[in-house]
């Protein structure tokens, strides 16, 4: 039952149900952090630590601060990888008018794109859009492992948005997702990693936004088409998957792009994207100088 955070560059132990915060580095006598990415290069060892120093009630014997999400970064800021899972919910692949893959659809997000949860968003020309996602990181190398196997190269899980600038995302004569998918602070996550043993069925978690306070997508991660294990699996079948890496495991039915009308964001909007049992995503969209 651990629950990290990366917060102004340091990693972070989330404690007192979400609200405190215990300096890594510094409760660990330097054997861990400070850096977050850090964390996931020795994952097992950190594990146990983290497990041993919270106990069973989950209760830090340490130092704690106040945990404002506000000053929280990425949970896995340095992705060597970062994968994203196109049309892995049914309802997705019909609103989007295409049909459900045989197997999984993959694209790159690019790590520049990367923020911490609580953010301001400058919207480029085109037609943005949301995608609330359940994120993977990877807690060890893996190459060619089996799906059984998949959740045990999890180190967490947390929320992302696959924010998504549809006209370049689908321009061309073969769409081509990464740099419509890739504009500055188009792939805000966090605010915690979650690991997977804290929940009572990772495989089935509620996920949605609301833009404005209206909800826009409602949906559980038991409609992926293919689970977490079952990507791990699929992607480590060519890629050897890295310690750190982030996979967007694909986004449910309610994008503004499949409505009728479509709906984009414009300046002002408010987005809030939540993972049942992580926490809440906010971006805040502003006008393009
Ligand atoms: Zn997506």
């Amino acid at each position: 039952m651990v629950r990290i955070a990366s917060v102004e560059g340091r990693a972070k132990l989330i404690v007192e149900d979400g609200s405190a915060a215990v300096d890594v580095a510094g409760a660990s006598a330097g054997a861990f952090g400070p850096d977050p990415a850090s964390l996931y290069d020795g994952w097992d060892e950190f594990r146990a630590w983290a497990g041993d120093a919270l106990g069973e009630d989950g209760a830090a014997p340490f130092d704690s601060e106040p945990f404002d999400p506000a000053r929280a970064g990425p949970p896995s800021p340095a992705p060597k990888q970062v994968f994203a899972v196109a049309l892995n919910y049914v309802d997705h692949a019909a609103e989007s008018g295409l049909r459900t893959p045989d197997d999984p659809l993959v694209f790159a997000k690019y790590v520049s794109a990367f923020s911490g949860p609580v953010t301001e968003v400058v919207l480029p020309e085109g037609h943005v859009d949301w995608e609330c996602e359940l994120v993977a990181v990877i807690s060890r190398r893996a190459h060619r492992i089996d799906a059984s196997d998949g959740w045990s190269h999890v180190a967490g899980l947390t929320v992302g948005q696959d924010i998504s600038e549809r006209v370049l995302q689908r321009s061309g004569p073969v769409p081509q997702f990464g740099l419509g998918k890739s504009h500055p602070g188009f792939a805000p996550s966090g605010p915690v990693l979650v690991t997977a043993d804290e929940f009572d069925d990772p495989d089935d978690l509620a996920l949605g936004c609301e833009v404005n306070g209206q909800t826009m997508q409602s949906a559980r991660t038991a409609d992926m088409i293919f689970p977490v294990p079952v990507l791990i699996a699929y992607l480590s079948r060519v890629v050897t998957l890295l310690p750190g890496d982030v996979i967007f495991t694909g986004t449910p039915p309610g994008v503004g792009m499949g409505r009728n009308p479509q709906v984009f964001l414009r300046p002002g909007d408010h987005l809030r994207s939540y993972v049942e049992g992580i926490g809440e995503l906010h971006q805040r969209f502003v006008a393009g100088r």
